[in-house]
């Protein structure tokens, strides 16, 4: 099991606190914003306003399952002791982590049987050809993994680890690492992609998320992490961050400002929609101007004396 990056005991340090949200008159508000919730804002406003402020279900999707297939096999590996976190291992890991989050997630079988209508009251049966194919395609994915590290000379310090800091009094910083560990005395903070490296068009979403992540930890435990590494299991290439305060101190001021623009629209209620190649992959092209659609109306938002109380 990870340790907490805080005891639970422990007083509250630089901010860090429990994630808190109110809308009562005189409570405290607080937003709470994660890489991905950003990453929608940067991109799109009404994409935002969709999964952050709407919360409109989204059908689940095949890759997004293989990905957390594959994260919870490798969490489950480094649950073994070093010497047994071998390849084959993992395929052993691999049936009955499917098992258990079919069982726990029935949800995700609509991912595997892309032609069953959803949303529907009962999830598909899944054929056994679909998860023979996920099966076989993770195991691909676990085998690559196995090429960029060797798990039985890594000890982590915290895996699949909530990490979250509160910049201001309204705003809090959020996100899950997928492991850390010390390597030479530093910390290396590690995050698994099961699709491929980002072309040049995308980079800069990849090291916004690095950012973030060294941000939140040097700001959660004072430390400034030695190396922050995307590990791409789509073709086994890494993207690899060394933060310094200088970058961190500039990134804080951008996420403040991005904080800032978000308020402004949820006080406006301008939701701007933003077509690009990010469409393609949107699940709300149906009720998206850009697509001759309508947006519903904004659901009613707890709202506090001075601003509005926004969950990312
Ligand atoms: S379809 Fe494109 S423009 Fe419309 S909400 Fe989605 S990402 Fe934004």
């Amino acid at each position: 099991m990870s340790e907490p990056l805080t005891e639970p005991d422990e007083p509250v340090r630089d901010g860090v606190r429990p994630r808190e949200v109110s809308g009562t008159p005189g409570h405290p508000v607080v937003g709470a914003l994660s890489p991905s919730r950003a990453g929608d804002f940067l991109s799109c406003g009404l994409l935002y306003r969709f999964r952050t402020i709407d919360r409109l279900p989204e059908r689940p999707g095949l890759a997004a399952f293989r990905g957390t297939l594959v994260h919870e096999v490798l969490d489950r590996l480094y649950d073994l002791p070093a010497p047994e976190r071998t390849v084959d291992e993992a395929g052993r890991i691999l049936a009955l982590a499917l098992s258990d989050l079919l069982e726990d997630e029935p949800e995700a079988a609509f991912a595997l049987v892309e032609d069953a209508d959803w949303p529907a009251d009962e999830p598909p049966t899944v054929p056994e050809a679909a998860t023979d194919q996920l099966l076989a395609d993770a195991t691909v994915l676990l085998d690559r993994y196995f090429v960029l590290e060797d798990p039985r000379g890594i000890e982590p310090t915290h895996r699949e680890q909530l990490v979250e800091v509160a910049l201001d009094p309204d705003l809090l910083l959020r996100g899950y690492v997928d492991r850390m560990d010390e390597t030479d005395g530093r910390l290396r903070v590690v995050d698994y992609k099961t699709g491929r490296a980002p072309g040049q068009q995308w980079e800069q979403q990849a090291m916004f998320q690095l950012r973030f992540y060294a941000l939140v930890v040097h700001r959660a435990t004072g430390r400034i992490p030695g190396r922050l590494q995307l590990l791409y299991l789509g073709n086994g290439e890494v993207l690899t961050y060394q933060p310094d305060e200088d970058d961190l101190d500039r990134f804080e001021r951008k996420l403040h400002a991005i904080w800032k623009a978000i308020t402004r629209a949820a006080d406006t209620g301008d939701w701007r929609p933003n077509r690009s190649a990010r469409c393609k992959w949107c699940s709300f092209q149906q009720m998206c101007p850009e697509f001759g659609g309508t947006p519903p109306p904004l659901p009613a938002m707890p709202v506090s004396e001075s601003s509005t109380t926004l969950v990312g």
